[in-house]
């Protein structure tokens, strides 16, 4: 039986295997901030009783609990993780990819006629931890199209976090910001209470925009219908070719004048 590596990737790309990633798409009973499956439109319960700091939050793909997506993503926090040694590539790929071809929809979104001034992401909840989390060096240094514009824009406050309620004052901004647009990179959305504060710390710092891309929407497939809704899905494959934003209108954002730098610098 070949190895969780083997069948992840294939071997030619260098890419996660499609089938390994199931896209979010909007839609009736879907929830328009993060994509959650809900029972009705409009917003799921988490967003209707959060905060809402983004000006958009975009998921590459949906993570089931236990599944695929999910243990790549326990794998790279964990690193040494023999059974997935590929996993940091393989997220770092992954994020690379999708943000090269349609950061240019998120900016869009958000506003923006340009790309994002800036680049940062969601701090650990563990201090110690956030130094060295995986998703810093995939961000801050691997991916040739985001390291230059990184930068570690907030920390781990002394503010004890209620976990998925929104608190801004659980980070602390590294510095003042002077109207920036923000760029906000997270590994894994549940509630959306992390991100949330985190864009309302950095609005609070001075940025004029805040908009997100996370790795994977987290799903529990034994809520209510979610299981056969993530089987319907399922059967639509994962593009790279499309995201949440541009999968809607059908066409792309070009990439602009920018973005081609950005990539050759
Ligand atoms: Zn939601
Ligand atoms: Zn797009």
């Amino acid at each position: 039986m070949s190895s969780d590596a083997e069948w992840l990737r294939p071997a030619s790309s260098g890419l996660l295997a499609e089938r390994f990633l199931i896209a979010p798409r909007h839609g009736p009973g879907v929830c328009r901030c993060c994509l959650n499956l809900t029972d009705g439109d409009g917003l799921c319960w988490a967003c209707r009783h959060g905060e809402q700091r983004l000006a958009v939050a975009v998921p590459i793909s949906y993570s089931v609990g236990g599944e695929g997506l999910h243990r790549l993503i326990v794998a790279y926090k964990r690193e040494a993780d023999s059974s997935v040694p590929h996993a940091l590539t393989d997220l770092a790929a992954l994020c690379e990819r999708f943000l090269a071809l349609h950061e240019p929809c998120i900016a869009s979104a958000a506003g923006l006629s340009d790309g994002f001034d800036r680049i940062t992401t969601v701090p650990s909840a563990d201090p110690l931890r956030d130094l060295q989390h995986p998703l810093r060096r995939i961000v801050g240094e691997r991916s040739e199209i985001t390291r230059g514009r990184y930068e570690r824009l907030l920390v781990r406050s002394e503010s004890v976090a209620i976990p998925r309620v929104y608190d801004p004052a659980r980070y602390t901004p590294t510095r003042a910001l002077t109207g920036e647009s923000v760029l906000l990179v997270d590994d894994m959305w549940t509630s959306g209470a992390s991100a949330q504060s985190a864009a309302g710390a950095l609005l609070a710092a001075g940025a004029s925009s805040v908009a997100a891309v996370v790795l994977a929407r987290h799903l529990n497939r034994s809520w209510h219908n979610n299981d056969a809704r993530l089987r319907d899905l399922e059967q639509l494959a994962f593009s790279y070719e499309s995201c949440v934003l541009c999968a809607r209108t059908g066409a792309r954002i070009e990439p602009g004048h920018w973005l081609q730098s950005q990539t050759l610098a």
